[in-house]
């Protein structure tokens, strides 16, 4: 076995070392940067397939901000309705599809395990029950906390409105913006829900699933919930229109759903037609002490928490976990 070669223990992996976004790296290559932007977006993916929701949603499921101005329960509820909705019938349809149907068979699935059906580390006694619980209840909540109180800012002038006709080209842009600012913001929040006291109470529920579905995403304690979300709490400083509101917190909600779901895309008639899950994550809730960002902003790399998928890297990780244990 070279050391380059994939990893044991999985069924299925992507090609390795796994590459981190172009952009950080130097000297920079148009064409790989190109292509890196390209791949992520077109033709099609999971991102372009989340501006079209919140295009959807900003045209016929969102009060406009003269409603929002001041605070009803009427409002607020719909906002809630509409995200339960939605949050169910993306990670609902994907979990039918993937486990329930198992449409694809284990094709593209990393971990040969099943999730597990029972288990006394989760709450009402089973993983994927456990998962919906935290991820309605709490998530959902937080959620829709966060666009009422951006949206009831936006109304009041307490944060800026973005609007299309005054720049076009930052209209377009924020949409590109966002994943890399959730990215940076996500590498250090989780860091921090990595540290010991934070992890015993908070993340460790989050950690309860060392094998990933897309009920997974968003099963959280309401703590990391807050922490986790609040990335959204940047247009009180960058500008944006409600339909990049709705873009931002539905991009951490939903590809919070696609990056667990335990399979690298979905086969549609033998072929992979949208990609889902990174193996660069699922390494994570396996091995714990690397990968807490994600490939867009390369601060594993950087800081050293890097797994790349290689067996050398496993050699790796191993070591600074002995390191960090002892
Ligand atoms: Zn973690
Ligand atoms: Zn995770």
């Amino acid at each position: 076995m070279s050391e380059q070669d994939p990893l044991p223990g999985w069924n299925h992996t992507p090609n390795v070392p796994l590459q981190v976004s172009p952009v950080f790296r130097l000297p920079w290559k148009p064409g790989d940067i190109f292509r890196w932007f390209w791949s992520r977006w077109f033709w099609i993916s999971e991102k372009l397939v989340f501006v079209g929701i919140a295009l959807i949603t900003v045209a016929w499921f969102q009060p406009p901000l003269e409603v929002t101005r001041s605070i009803s329960i009427d409002w607020i509820v719909g906002l809630y309705v509409r995200n339960l909705l939605l949050f169910t019938a993306v990670a609902g349809s994907l979990h039918l599809y993937l486990y329930g149907w198992r449409a694809q068979g284990d094709r593209l699935k990393f971990d040969p395990r099943p999730l597990a059906a029972r288990g006394k580390q989760f709450t009402l006694g089973g993983q994927v029950r456990d998962n919906m619980f935290w991820s309605l209840a709490s998530g959902v909540t937080v959620w829709t906390g966060y666009e009422v109180l951006l949206f009831w800012a936006m109304a009041n002038g307490y944060a800026p409105v973005l609007t299309w006709e005054a720049s076009p080209l930052w209209f377009l842009a924020l949409f590109f913006f966002i994943p890399i600012w959730e990215s940076f913001y996500f590498y250090w929040i989780h860091r921090l829900l990595h540290w010991p006291p934070l992890y015993k109470r908070v993340h460790a529920v989050h950690h309860r699933n060392v094998n990933v579905g897309p009920w997974s995403g968003l099963s959280m304690h309401p703590v990391e919930h807050v922490i986790f979300l609040g990335s959204g709490l940047v247009h009180f400083i960058v500008p944006a229109a409600p339909v990049h509101i709705l873009f931002h917190m539905q991009y951490l909600t939903l590809t919070a759903v696609t990056t667990h779901s335990g399979f690298e895309g979905l086969i549609v008639k033998d072929k992979n037609r949208l990609d889902l899950g990174t193996f660069h994550h699922q390494m994570h809730h396996r091995y714990f002490e690397c990968n807490y960002g994600s490939l867009e902003v390369p601060w594993d790399k950087v800081f050293g928490s890097f797994h790349d998928g290689t067996v050398e890297a496993n050699e790796r990780m191993k070591e600074r976990r002995k390191r960090i244990m002892g």
